[in-house]
């Protein structure tokens, strides 16, 4: 685990997302600590050429070269200097590359896979919020950033919240630790009546009580499928057996997660929800940093309540146990699933409730080779992403 040098180097993959907009937030509070040197995005070009307006990257890379093609035009017009690439390879250069030290992996989904790998591997200081990519590799993703000696800090809120609640000595978490406590908002439906969860919009879906953030994880959220994949994501990051993983719903999204030691003691982290506190966390630890986010008032606050959650209103929530208990590459079936059907729910090609089905069905039907390379997990992605579409046919035509 290595700290950054006093002018450190950045590259921000997904930069035009909710994560990536924090990101350059906080970045853009410290322009003597940070530069950038690469922004990635899929095709929002004029947000890109606004941020390369205001950062001044050396790259930028775009999903595709329409894409490309138009921002290269922009930045042409404006005089900037930035250097425009496109694709796969491209997205592993920048996130591998020589002069960057810290590489913020926000690009949703299995997609940003290959460049996590690439900072790991380059040993850079990885901070991830990308979780579909530890989902997926598990623990020959956790292999690959030991071999390249990276840094891995979490910037999901309830990982950062257990990381900043665990001593400093990463040994002694697996003789100090009882459990790790994650807590979860429960979503927009968390007291909606069940009978009519089948007929809710994206809108509806989409609508966070607490936070703003992509479509993909909001979903997530509204079906706890987000909480499962922080669970594989928190077993792997520190290397706790799932059976010591627990979830609780605390509506208010103060608490942002709890570790209980073997005295009794529980030692949590709180503060107001906004990522730019565990951005700031990853790119300052082991110090600290002004983040922008306004400090918790206690006088303000009122209660803080919490519940265990209802398995029947979240059958996606348990997929994770389920998954984490059967050979390696579960995981990575369980998140190709799950792209899938939210993606055929913000389609409305999918009801809201038959996400679980695709995710338990997909789970259940496939059988695989254990994977150990990034190809054996991509052909695993892949057919499990053709078996769920099968599902989501079949399901969506029922409706
Ligand atoms: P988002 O949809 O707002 O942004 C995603 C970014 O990735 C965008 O810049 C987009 O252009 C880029 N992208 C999408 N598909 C791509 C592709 N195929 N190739 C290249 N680039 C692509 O998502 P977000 O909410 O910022 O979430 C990003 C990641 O962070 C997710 O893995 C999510 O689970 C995680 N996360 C987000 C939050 C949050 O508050 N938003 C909290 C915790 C974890
Ligand atoms: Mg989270």
């Amino acid at each position: 685990m290595q700290t950054l040098p006093a002018y450190a180097q950045l590259t921000i993959l997904g930069s035009t997302g909710s994560i990536g907009q924090n990101t350059l937030d906080v970045v853009a509070r410290h322009p003597q600590r940070f530069g950038v040197y690469a922004l990635t995005a899929a095709t929002q070009v004029e947000r890109m050429v606004q941020q390369c307006a205001q950062f001044r990257p050396v790259w930028a890379v775009m999903a595709n070269e329409a894409a490309a093609t138009a921002l290269a035009e922009q930045l042409r017009a404006q005089r900037l200097s930035t250097r425009v690439a496109h694709g796969p390879q491209a997205l592993c250069q920048v996130a591998s590359a020589e002069p960057v030290d810290a590489v913020m992996a926000a690009i949703v989904g299995f997609a940003g896979m290959a460049p996590c790998l690439a900072a790991a591997e380059s040993g850079k200081r990885l901070m991830l919020a990308n979780k579909e990519a530890l989902v997926v590799g598990g623990r020959w993703f956790m292999d690959a950033v030991a071999r390249g000696g990276a840094t891995l800090l979490p910037i999901d809120s309830e990982h950062s919240a257990v990381f900043q609640s665990l001593p400093d000595d990463a040994t002694t978490w697996a003789e100090r630790v009882e459990k790790i406590i994650l807590t979860a908002s429960g979503g927009p439906f968390r007291q909606r009546d069940p009978a009519t969860l089948a007929a809710v919009t994206p809108a509806e879906a989409v609508a966070h009580p607490n936070w703003v953030m992509g479509q993909k994880i909001s979903v997530d959220s509204a079906t706890m499928m987000n909480k499962a994949l922080e669970v594989i994501e928190a077993h792997h990051l520190f290397a706790i057996p799932p059976a010591r993983i627990e979830v609780v719903i605390h509506p208010q999204s103060v608490v942002h997660s709890m570790v209980q030691y073997h005295d009794g003691s529980v030692v949590a982290q709180l503060g107001t929800p906004d990522m730019r506190v565990p951005i700031a966390y990853g790119l300052s630890w082991p110090q600290r940093m002004a983040s922008g986010a306004a400090p918790l008032d206690f006088s303000a606050l009122g209660s803080l309540t919490f519940e265990s959650p209802d398995p029947q209103r979240f059958p996606c929530l348990p997929l994770a146990w389920q998954a984490l208990a059967m050979p390696e590459g579960a995981t990575a079936v369980l998140n190709a699933a799950n792209e899938v059907a939210v993606a055929a729910f913000l389609q409305q090609r999918l009801s809201f409730t038959h996400i679980a089905r695709v995710n338990r069905q997909t789970l259940d039907a496939l059988t695989y080779q254990p994977p150990d390379s990034l190809e054996a997990l991509q052909a695993i992605d892949a057919r499990a992403r053709e078996l769920a579409q099968t599902w989501v046919t079949r399901l969506g035509s029922a409706r």
